[in-house]
């Protein structure tokens, strides 16, 4: 198949219409960052980068951004966001390695060029180190006499209205803190990727609550046992279709006002 204009991933298109598309668009780059990280005894480790990489394709379809390839490593996984990095399949990288790879990139897609892009986690422990890589590359790049770059940091899980909470939680809402492995990402792989879900396996034990601090080294007796922080019993295709559609509408909302799409982009 050769490339064509519709196709937004950077991988699968030449380096000539990369170049092209850069050059006529000025299209937003979207990097979707996730991790490799037990979502449960349901959901595959791949459950961050399957649920990012899904949203990026919606948002790069709905909005012309080109969608770059994932980084698919996240920071350490934490208790009270996703269980503990003890458990076995979790593949996580340094602070610092996550910031580096960040800036790297950005600096990359600068040089071609690009000066709009978003880096769009669906892993909570990335946050913060996406940020500092950001900040490394404007420097870096305002040094080197580039100071047009405007870049986002957006993470998916923060696009959720409490309309769509309470039509999938209704009154059995707990808390977002306890959505690690839960209805959120199960839901929106049984709408998106079925396949990936083992319904069978479908955790249904008490939530665990969070307390207020960390303590280290850390007792895995003390977390969460099979790897998710609550129950997925209400988890479902059409909870996932609430759920994706509600944080793809938003998501490209964002990226219009932010990189001014509407007037200057390919939207
Ligand atoms: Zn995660």
């Amino acid at each position: 198949m050769s490339p064509t204009s519709e196709e937004n991933h950077i991988s699968r298109i030449t380096w000539v219409e990369y170049d092209r598309r850069v050059s006529e668009d000025n299209p937003v780059v979207i990097v979707p960052v996730a991790s490799t990280e037990q979502h449960g005894p349901h959901t595959p480790l791949g459950c961050d980068a399957i649920v990012g990489a899904e949203i990026a394709d919606e948002v790069g379809r709905r909005t012309g951004a080109l969608i770059a390839p994932q980084i698919a490593y996240g920071y350490k996984s934490q208790p009270r966001t996703g269980g503990g990095n003890h458990f076995p399949g979790n593949i996580c990288i340094d602070a610092e390695t996550l910031s580096c790879l960040v800036n790297d990139i950005a600096q990359s897609l600068a040089a071609h060029g690009v000066r709009k892009i978003c880096f769009l986690s669906s892993h909570v422990e990335n946050q913060w180190f996406l940020i500092e890589g950001v900040q490394d590359a404007l420097a870096a790049l305002d040094a080197a006499g580039i100071n047009d770059m405007r870049i986002a940091c957006m993470s998916y899980y923060e696009f959720f209205s409490p309309e769509v909470r309470d039509a999938v939680f209704g009154d059995k809402f707990i808390s977002w803190e306890v959505e690690h492995g839960a209805v959120m990402t199960t839901s929106i792989l049984l709408h998106r990727r079925p396949e990936v879900v083992d319904r069978d396996a479908i955790p249904e034990h008490d939530p665990v609550l969070p307390l207020p601090y960390d303590i280290y080294p850390f007792d895995p007796a003390r977390g969460t046992q099979s790897g998710a922080l609550s129950a997925s019993t209400i988890a479902s295709a059409e909870n996932g279709k609430l759920f994706f559609d509600e944080v793809t509408g938003r998501l490209c909302e964002a990226l219009i006002q932010e990189f001014d799409l509407r007037s200057g982009g390919p939207a």
